[in-house]
């Protein structure tokens, strides 16, 4: 039966593929494809770690005390016989065989049928073992991660003949988990929770690939193997449809692609609009290796290289400043003498460390992390790991241009210390005899107070980078990561765009470079918005920097800024600007 789930649009195009479910807690679970030759050896794989467990399971039985709970070897023996049942090993080698799944993505593709079947059963007890069940795959996922070296090399489906591209469903994924997905096999996601920028999105969008988030309940109503459409403009998740929807949706993907190809051929034409104004588009960075892709885009700088995400995934031990210092140098040498702006760690919120990490620094959750210790108050807190990552990023300034940009920046006192430590920094580089040149200092204003009293900040940085999606979640009071409150979470009420117009406006007064990074920078709908406020530095994904590109050269910044006053004093800011843009694009002038 084809039915409908709807959810928040965040990454655009068009997906069609078959579904593969995954549990939150088991999207980590390494996912590849084995060649035909390696399907043999794979499930014998599988099976030695079955065996590997069976045999922990069977020495533990004989070796219980005498006064232990006879519950206890009751257990044992419903977890060795749930290792010995075909459903579990048997069914997960089909997948082996059928999909060329590897063991550990088999493993746990099976575990989440059977875990629907035990959700699905009357008698209690039964619907109980499924957590005995979940015990014992960990289990095996653990023996396998132990025997590591016995892994096959992962090929993509087109070795061996063509596969139908893969769709992930999950009631969650972390930014943590998600940036493992950058060359996964994965070609669309839908999550049952989420809002536009929350990071999860927002990694799905630098991966270019369609994805819905904010469904609330798909990966409850889609099962293993469905076929389904992502449609990433609309939000719209399509559940086994019909072959005319099927025939509907393949030409429209056929016709996106296309107009990918038209308009990377803007790669290299300089973004200039009409009348003259040379814009800057940069990339929102993640990880080192997509350095490339912002080159191969046309960016020409990084606007915004979030280096949490090297900090995440590290199962309690952190970058050392070595690790840190050849993955910043690698983003710089491959920009090749283009700015690279690295943001010290943006961790919180909804980028939290992997537990191990947080134990080990002994910082407790708090209540509502967003508004916690999250971004620059998280490195004062931790002073010593602060002094490490600053001088990675000034030892990387000796090969190209370094700028460095601090999060969530709301007193001034924070930026005093800032300066402090870089003096500090910057004594130990040289005593140490280690090479770096100087550093533009800048703040993100991503919290309104920090727009607010701008004027003061622009006194002690170089330059400013708006982050809209916290300077909305903060100004709206709206948690970015929570699908209920999304309808909410609006770029266009008028108190964002007071705060964006009058920080842009200030900052360029006082000489200071001011850029946007984020969402809103990326997405075409607000470029001539933000072009009539006199932006005219934008940082996105590269994937985005082709459309915006053409956004800008069909501009003139002057008209565009001539809308402004009115827009401004609107209590309809986003109809003034559908209409009167709209004037400015066929050439006419702003209506006053
Ligand atoms: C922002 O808040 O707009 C931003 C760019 O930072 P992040 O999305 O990483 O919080
Ligand atoms: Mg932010």
């Amino acid at each position: 039966m084809s039915f409908q789930v709807f959810g928040i649009p965040v990454s655009r195009g068009v997906a069609i593929g078959r579904a593969v479910l995954v549990a939150s807690s088991r999207v980590d679970v390494a996912h590849y494809f084995v060649a035909p030759d390696q399907i043999q050896p794979e499930i014998a794989r599988l099976l030695r770690g079955r065996d590997a467990v069976v045999r922990e399971l069977e020495t533990l039985r004989d070796e219980l005390p005498e006064d232990a709970p006879h519950e206890l070897a009751a257990l044992l023996d419903v977890h060795l016989m749930l290792l010995h049942d075909e459903a579990l090993t048997g069914s997960a080698s089909q997948w082996i065989v059928e999909r060329h799944y590897n063991a550990e993505w088999a493993l746990s593709a099976q575990l989440e049928v059977l875990a629907r079947q035990f959700d699905e059963m009357e008698d209690d007890y039964l619907r109980e073992r499924k957590a005995d069940l979940e015990q014992v795959v960990e289990r095996v996922l653990g023996a396998l991660a132990h025997a590591q070296g016995d892994a096959p090399l992962p090929v993509t489906p087109r070795d061996f003949g063509g596969e139908d591209p893969l769709l992930l469903v999950a009631a969650d994924i972390a930014p943590a988990d998600m940036i493992q997905f950058k060359r996964s096999v994965f070609r669309g996601f839908i999550t049952d929770i989420g809002g536009k920028t929350s990071h999860t999105a927002i990694v799905a969008r630098s991966m270019d690939i369609p994805a819905v988030v904010g469904t609330r309940e798909a990966s409850r109503l889609i099962m293993q193997d469905d076929w389904v459409i992502i449609d990433g403009d609309a939000g719209t998740v399509i559940v086994n449809p019909s072959p005319i929807v099927l025939e509907e949706y393949r030409f429209r993907q056929r016709q996106s692609e296309l107009e990918r190809a038209r308009l990377a051929r803007l790669r290299h034409t300089p973004a200039v609009t009409l009348d003259g104004e040379h814009v800057e588009l940069h990339a929102n960075i993640e990880l080192p290796a997509d350095a490339e892709a912002a080159v191969g885009a046309g960016a020409t700088g990084v606007g915004l290289f979030r280096s949490e995400f090297l900090f995440m995934n590290r199962e309690g031990e952190l970058p050392s400043e070595e690790e840190q210092f050849l993955a910043y140098k690698a983003a710089v040498e491959s920009m090749r003498g283009m700015p690279v702006t690295i943001r010290t760690v943006d961790i919180g919120a909804d980028k939290p460390l992997d537990r191990l990490t947080v134990n080990e620094l002994r910082h407790e959750h708090t209540l509502n992390p967003a508004m916690g210790l999250r971004a620059i108050r998280w490195s004062l807190a931790e002073p010593s790991m602060f002094r490490q990552q600053l001088r990675a990023i000034y030892r990387a300034s000796a090969f190209g241009k370094v700028r460095l940009l601090i999060p969530m920046v709301a007193h001034l006192a924070e930026v005093r210390q800032i300066i402090e430590t870089i003096k500090r920094v910057q004594q130990q580089l040289t005593d140490a005899g280690h090479a770096y040149t100087r550093v533009e200092l800048g703040v993100m204003i991503e919290i309104p107070a920090a727009a607010v009293m701008l004027p003061l900040l622009l006194r002690h940085v170089d330059f400013v980078s708006i982050g809209t999606n916290d300077l909305i979640q903060y100004t709206l009071a709206i948690d970015r990561a929570d699908e209920s409150v999304a309808h909410l979470y609006d770029p266009w009420h008028p108190a964002v765009l007071q705060l964006l117009a009058q920080s842009i406006a200030q900052a360029r007064a006082a000489g200071k470079s001011v850029s946007v990074c984020g969402e809103m920078a990326g997405d075409p709908d607000f470029t001539e918005l933000l072009l009539s406020m006199g932006l005219r530095s934008f940082s996105m994904h590269p994937s985005q920097i082709p459309a915006v590109k053409q956004k800008v050269l069909r501009s003139d910044a002057q008209r565009l800024a001539g809308v402004l006053p009115r827009l401004l004093q609107s209590e309809d800011p986003r109809a003034v600007a559908e209409k009167e843009l709209a004037v400015v694009r066929s050439g006419g002038g702003a209506i006053h």
